[in-house]
């Protein structure tokens, strides 16, 4: 909307995978842990692992995030509560890769923006366990989100770009932590409150971004590619089924090559292949930085 374009703020935050553990080794950045808790995603999953948290932003990505598309404590929650401390998000809003999208890919961001101590538009933060102001109630008029550029709202659940809801201002509507899914901006009050928590003790935000601990996971200089990495959900199909195979090496990988053992080959990142003849296949990828070629080889089969 052109009123809020000069309000539209380059936040200036990069949020990078991490290249080492918290014992200095390096680490694809991901764990992929089967567990009861990730089925339900309330608070219980962080108990299932959880990386220093002056360190690394953990990010749970579970079938179900306690009813919710995702919940991440604030900073003044999780200095309280630091087992809770990390953002919890449902699969089909992680990103927009696997069974999520481009359209609900603005619930991460939305999350990133609670842990950097941003309220919702019409204020208050919904969280398991705390109290919440619901969306498009006419009191949320009464709240304010402690950001000046954020006009006051009652806070959309649909993409109303005429929405003026509590005063002679519009709505915010497309702003990243409102609900209305048609999200592309922070304004330059939540850039400035989101830097005041990174510079802040409050959980520990001030110290995710310091050299040392940059270094520590990793993230101090270019990645360094030291493993070659199959992903595959499945390995077994009937003949002519496509096999999806994911490229989950780390890090800094630059060219991919594929040889589904069946005499033919792949450049792609993540192709789909199709056997065509009944049997048993050496799937193999190798990965450069562009020097030194690293393979990685899994079975396949069809039946
Ligand atoms: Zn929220």
């Amino acid at each position: 909307m052109p009123f809020f374009k000069p309000r539209a703020a380059d936040c200036k935050i990069h949020f990078i995978l991490a290249h080492r553990d918290p014992s200095g080794n390096y680490h694809p950045g991901y764990h992929r842990i089967r567990s009861s808790a990730s089925l339900t995603g309330g608070h219980e999953v962080k108990d299932l692992i959880q990386w220093p948290r002056d360190k690394y932003l953990n990010i749970y990505v579970c079938r179900d995030a306690a009813g919710l598309a995702g919940h991440a404590l604030m900073p003044f929650q999780a200095d309280t509560l630091p087992q809770w401390d990390g953002i919890v998000i449902r699969h089909d809003y992680y990103c927009n890769i696997g069974t999520s999208n481009d359209f609900k890919s603005v619930v991460l961001t939305h999350e990133a923006g609670h842990f950097l101590n941003l309220f919702h538009v019409w204020g208050g933060n919904k969280v398991p366990g705390f109290y919440y102001l619901p969306v498009g109630h006419p009191n949320n008029c009464n709240y304010d989100d402690a950001v000046a550029d954020t006009p006051p709202t009652i806070g959309w659940t649909a993409c109303n770009l005429s929405a003026s809801s509590c005063d002679s201002l519009p709505d915010n509507v497309q702003n990243f932590m409102d609900y209305a899914y048609c999200a592309r901006m922070f304004t330059e009050g939540q850039k400035q409150r989101m830097h005041g928590a990174l510079n802040s003790p409050v959980a520990g935000r001030n110290q995710l971004w310091t050299a040392s601990n940059l270094q520590a996971a990793g993230l101090d200089g270019p990645a360094t590619l030291c493993e070659a990495r199959i992903g595959a959900p499945r390995t077994v199909a009937c003949v002519g089924e496509a096999l999806h195979f994911y490229d989950d090496s780390y890090h800094g990988a630059l060219n991919f090559l594929w040889d589904f053992g069946d005499g033919t080959t792949s450049s792609e990142r993540h192709p789909i292949h199709p056997y065509t003849q009944r049997g048993t296949y050496d799937v193999t990828l190798t990965v450069t930085d562009g020097t030194t070629p690293h393979p990685h080889s899994r079975g396949a089969r069809t039946c």
